[in-house]
């Protein structure tokens, strides 16, 4: 009898102690997923932060449009207007530049200059702004580039695209990966560039120029980046 006892006390202490265990294992396992959670998630709890980026400015115009318009004005407009979109949101935005003046003396200083800031901030994502060009004046459409190398570029620019298709019900442009351009090679976090249409076509380029175009352009940017951030 008291064997029995003592072997029934024995399993209870041993089922208690597996139960101790498991629970030790399950709060440990979820103090580990706690801890990636915060790390990974930190930025969405503080708010989101992006980076936008109006390409070129000053002694670099960038492309000139067939109607003398200069990309590096419509580069900034756009993404002034952008910054205000995203601000309503919530976002965080930084600019890379906020008048006429690039970041450097030379090209690729600036564009170095550039690169060392979205790497220093850490954005969520880096949205670089800019205007196309091509010798056929047929070819039209704003065209969204991510890294190849990566998931998140590419879900991005993938957003954004459609964002823009849906402004633009003529566009029929797809989202290109590229693995060359600067500003996609070096730069730590998920970037896009965002050509939002070709100065080399006429209709296009009138419409660039335009406060209310360049307004719709900005908001379909804004709306493919805030589907981004939401993992839309
Ligand atoms: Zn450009």
């Amino acid at each position: 009898m008291m064997r029995k006892i003592g072997a029934i006390a024995a399993s209870a202490v041993l089922a208690g102690l597996i139960i101790l265990c498991q629970a030790g294992c399950i709060a440990l396992r979820k103090g580990i997923d706690d801890g990636m959670e915060t790390s990974g998630d930190a930025a969405a709890r503080e708010g989101w932060m992006v980076i936008i980026d109006a390409g070129h400015g000053g002694v670099d115009a960038g492309k000139v449009g067939v109607n003398g318009e200069e990309e590096k004005d419509i580069n900034l407009n756009i993404s002034l207007k952008i910054k205000k979109l995203l601000e309503e949101q919530g976002v965080k935005v930084k600019m890379t530049r906020n008048d006429d003046d690039r970041l450097a003396e030379s090209q690729i200083e600036d564009l170095k200059a550039r690169v060392s800031i979205m790497n220093k901030e850490k954005p969520d994502l880096v949205v670089s702004i800019h205007q196309n060009s091509y010798h056929e004046e047929t070819v039209r459409g704003a065209q969204v580039f991510y890294y190849t190398d990566s998931a998140q570029s590419e879900r991005a620019a993938e957003l954004i695209q459609a964002a823009f298709r849906e402004a633009d019900p003529g566009n029929t442009k797809k989202a290109k990966g590229n693995s060359t351009y600067y500003i996609l090679k070096k730069t730590e976090v998920p970037v896009v560039i965002a050509e939002c249409g070709f100065l080399s076509n006429r209709e296009e380029a009138a419409k660039l120029a335009d406060e209310e175009y360049q307004q719709e352009m900005a908001e379909a940017a804004a709306k493919g980046v805030m589907r981004y951030l939401e993992g839309e």
